[in-house]
């Protein structure tokens, strides 16, 4: 498959293979300007099957909502058609209105405008524990 390389942009590499359309719809990545290529089921030599997604143009992406949805992503900015940075993703220690508080009695179904906030308690398990009333989410 051929996808014109990019000029300056994004390239999220290393998405487990499924992912790549999570992220895609999670990011609103429909919603940009400029081209984005997805390539699902992708060979990899460490990962078997991978998922990449190539954004050709500047974006501001939710570093923090990726590495909730996959930790293992590993991101490229692209600058003049060379790598100038590279970042590897883990699950993030806190994170801001990603996923939801289910508690009906927690303070974020009264106060609709507090910003849904979760920390992380256990990296092995991915669980989130809401910063409000310890309610925790897997
Ligand atoms: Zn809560």
């Amino acid at each position: 498959m051929l996808v014109n390389p990019i000029k300056n942009g994004t390239v999220l590499d290393h998405i487990s293979a499924g992912n790549g359309m999570k992220l895609y719809k999670i990011l609103r990545l429909n919603e940009l300007e400029c081209p984005v290529a997805i390539i699902t089921n992708a060979y990899s030599q460490k990962m078997g099957k991978k998922d990449i997604i190539k954004i050709d143009g500047a974006v501001a992406l939710d570093l923090d909502v990726i590495g909730y949805i996959d930790p293992g992503v590993t991101i490229n900015k692209i600058e003049d058609s060379v790598v100038v940075e590279r970042k590897h993703l883990s699950l993030p220690d806190t994170i801001s209105d990603v996923i939801h508080c289910k508690n009906p009695r927690c303070i974020t179904s009264i106060e609709q405008e507090l910003p849904h906030k979760f920390k992380l308690i256990d990296r092995e398990n991915k669980v989130y524990r809401c910063i409000y009333c310890e309610s925790k989410f897997k």
